[in-house]
């Protein structure tokens, strides 16, 4: 496994290489990334993975000091899984020229996290295309755990670049809560609520099925879930997984959460 640390180690180590698999990561990494990064090693010749805490996303800036890091760790994961590369850029690596378009959601996709993160998804999309242009890779594979991420990036980089995104499932520990590096500023017993919320909406969407009063149900349950968890919700939606437009009916449509709990905020989707 070769490390990265620079723009010139990147453009040496990939220089002649057509079938390369990407999964930027901002570290911290667990089953959710491994899994991206098993199936970039079985799709693609070479995988490299980026760990880069991108600052332009975080609308907080004490969420951004915050966020976990764990290289040393991290380096290790991706050794034992035989990665071809690792890219640990700094800033200046990444931020070395200006757009020549600024990055602007359209007011239709300021909705779910956009509505609440102001500039995040700007951020997302912004190091997104300065890593593709960089790296030029055949496939990028994301999680449907961020589901809107991958919604904005997908349309973005598909549009401008050769790259494909690859959409990968959401790996949950045993209680069901989605795996993410922010869970590890929760405790265990804490982590067990999570699953049991996770659970709880599971059981919910199978539900559904049958319903044509969707908006009522989605109030109640919001309504109840705040009283049995003690947690304060941002939304709680039903959208068409194709466009995330709003949607009232079951059929492909998926249930989205952001939340707070213990002050830390968590997504996810069903
Ligand atoms: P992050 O390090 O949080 O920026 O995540 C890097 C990539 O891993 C993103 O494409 C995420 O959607 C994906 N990811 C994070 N958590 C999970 C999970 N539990 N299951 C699948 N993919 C995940």
């Amino acid at each position: 496994m070769k490390i990265l640390l620079n723009n010139n180690d990147l453009n040496e180590a990939l220089y002649g290489h057509t079938n390369i698999g990407f999964v930027p990561t901002m570290g911290s990494l667990h089953k959710g990334h491994i899994s991206l990064i098993r199936r970039s090693l079985r799709e693609c010749n070479k995988t490299i993975v980026s760990i880069f805490i991108n600052p332009t996303q975080f609308n907080n800036k004490k969420d951004y000091e915050n966020y976990p890091k764990n290289n040393k760790g991290d380096l290790l994961i991706l050794e034992k899984l035989n990665v071809n590369f690792v890219f640990l850029p700094k800033k200046k690596d990444i931020y070395k020229f200006r757009n020549s378009k600024k990055i602007l959601l359209k007011k239709k996709d300021k909705i779910l996290c956009a509505k609440y993160r102001k500039g995040h998804f700007e951020g997302v999309i912004d190091v997104m295309n300065r890593l593709t242009k960089m790296i030029n890779p055949k496939k990028i594979f994301m999680g449907e755990k961020d589901f809107q991420q991958l919604f904005l990036v997908k349309r973005y980089i598909e549009k401008k670049y050769r790259s494909k995104i690859i959409p990968c499932k959401t790996i949950r520990d045993k209680n069901n809560a989605a795996l993410s590096s922010r869970n590890l500023r929760l405790s265990k017993k804490d982590l067990n609520i999570v699953g049991n919320i996770a659970r709880n909406l599971i059981s919910f969407k199978k539900r559904l099925k049958k319903t044509n009063n969707l908006n009522k149900l989605l109030l109640n349950k919001k309504k109840e879930l705040i009283k049995l968890y003690n947690i304060e919700i941002e939304y709680l939606e039903s959208r068409d997984k194709f466009n995330l437009k709003i949607s009232n009916k079951f059929t492909n449509s998926k249930i989205f959460i952001a939340y707070f709990f213990k002050k830390i905020r968590l997504i996810d989707n069903f």
